[in-house]
């Protein structure tokens, strides 16, 4: 459930109507809805009751903006992060050190230092090489670097290939066969603090079975390494829910999920970790646009909008779908394509949809659209970056500007010798 619904005929974002915001910030703009926000991290949260011990890192690279991450560390939660960007930002947004997970198939030797330089809670280990790499480092200064090995369990979470992950084709984590001798090999490492494991199997996922099927993997990975004589603590069962971008979608509830953790991990006796991010941030925004044309065509009208493939990049990306819906839907309707004016085929995000009948100058939203979408902007066609709002009741704010193609050009160089 979320808090952008019609009232009088019109959207509003909370208490806040979506034209509001259009006459007074512009279009397109991303809107996130702070009460969604809670709800969700509360529900995720209350969903892991029956686990006795938990830790919650938000997975930043969702929805990484500065008031969404101050939001959720208010909310008790860490942050998973992937580069040393992402790091700077959970700190500056007042998440705690100790609170922050280093995930990340590519981590440089800096980055790896750099989390050591803040005194982050948990580096999850990609590789061996990454390992010694930590390892050296962290002992070169007297430390002792706390992680957990990232296993590939060689599961099918049934979700695009582009966001699947736990395949032992992917790029993530060890073959969990291998697990168990590169365990033993880090674990003897004098600069690491090897603690566990994590896994990560992809996102989107609309079904606990591939979860669930990781989980019992791991837990046997678990004992087996205990077997072995290492003091297991700490498993990071990753992130990867997904939720409803159509009418028919079924997501896995967090209540759900989180029956499925507690029976699964009963006997684990560990701290376990989780990265929700989608399932936080998906349903707490939208995408704000305004209709420039709706162009005649032989087949169905073309509907261009100011939103573009750079502003949300999922459709052209993973083929995904976003419901589209007038802002002061008239009760008629028509069917359409609906694509932005970047020079591209791509750039489209529907194809003979049945939508709200929109003309000329009108607004609509692209729902469910809070996570992987501001984060995945770019300004190409030398468009602007997008900008993003945060609605809290009857008030808003701007909380991330837009940015101008001006602004990006001024920090381009010509050399004196053209
Ligand atoms: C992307 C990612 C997540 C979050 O995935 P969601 O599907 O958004 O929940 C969690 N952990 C890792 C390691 C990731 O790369």
């Amino acid at each position: 459930m979320d808090h952008f619904n019609l009232r009088n005929g019109e959207l509003y974002a909370e208490d806040v109507p979506m034209a509001r915001i259009a006459a007074e910030v512009g279009t397109p703009v991303y809107i996130y809805s702070r009460a969604t926000f809670e709800r969700h991290a509360a529900a995720f949260r209350d969903g892991l009751k029956d686990c006795p011990r938990v830790h919650l890192a938000y997975a930043i690279k969702a929805n990484p903006n500065l008031a969404v991450l101050r939001l959720m560390a208010n909310a008790g939660y860490g942050a998973d992060v992937v580069s040393g960007g992402e790091l700077e930002r959970a700190l500056a947004a007042g998440m705690p050190a100790k609170d922050i997970v280093f995930s990340g198939v590519g981590k440089t030797r800096q980055e790896l230092a750099q989390g050591l330089d803040r005194g982050i809670g948990q580096f999850n280990l990609e590789l061996e090489a990454e390992g010694v790499a930590l390892s050296e480092i962290a002992a070169a200064r007297g430390q002792r670097a706390p992680c957990v090995l990232r296993v590939n369990p060689d599961v099918d979470a049934g979700t695009h290939a582009k966001i699947s992950t736990g395949k032992a084709e992917n790029k993530f984590g060890v073959a969990i066969a291998d697990a168990p001798a590169i365990y033993a090999r880090l674990a003897a490492l004098p600069g690491l603090d090897l603690r566990g494991v994590a896994s990560h199997i992809g996102s989107q996922l609309l079904s606990v079975a591939p979860m669930e099927a990781t989980y019992h993997r791991i837990g046997q990975l678990v004992a087996d390494l205990r077997a072995a004589g290492h003091a297991v603590t700490r498993v990071d069962l990753g992130g990867g829910l997904g939720v409803a971008y159509r009418a028919e979608d079924r997501p896995v509830w967090p209540d759900e999920y989180g029956a499925m953790v507690a029976r699964v991990t009963r006997d684990w006796d560990v701290e376990l970790m989780f990265e929700p991010g989608r399932v936080i941030a998906g349903n707490a925004g939208v995408l704000l646009t305004k209709v420039i044309w709706v162009k005649p065509s032989p087949a169905n009208p073309w509907v261009i909008v100011d939103a573009a493939m750079n502003d949300l990049a999922r459709p052209a990306l993973y083929d995904a779908w976003h419901d589209f819906v007038a802002v002061k839907p008239s009760g008629e309707r028509f069917v359409a394509n609906i694509a932005g004016p970047v020079c591209e085929s791509g750039d489209t995000f529907a194809k003979a949809r049945d939508i709200d009948l929109v003309k000329e100058g009108d607004l609509a939203i692209f729902r469910t659209a809070g996570a992987y979408g501001a984060t995945m902007a770019s300004t190409y066609n030398s468009r602007a970056l997008v900008p993003e709002v945060m609605v809290d009741g009857d008030r808003y704010a701007v909380v991330a500007e837009r940015i101008s193609p001006k602004t990006i050009m001024d920090e381009e160089r010509v050399p004196e010798w053209l």
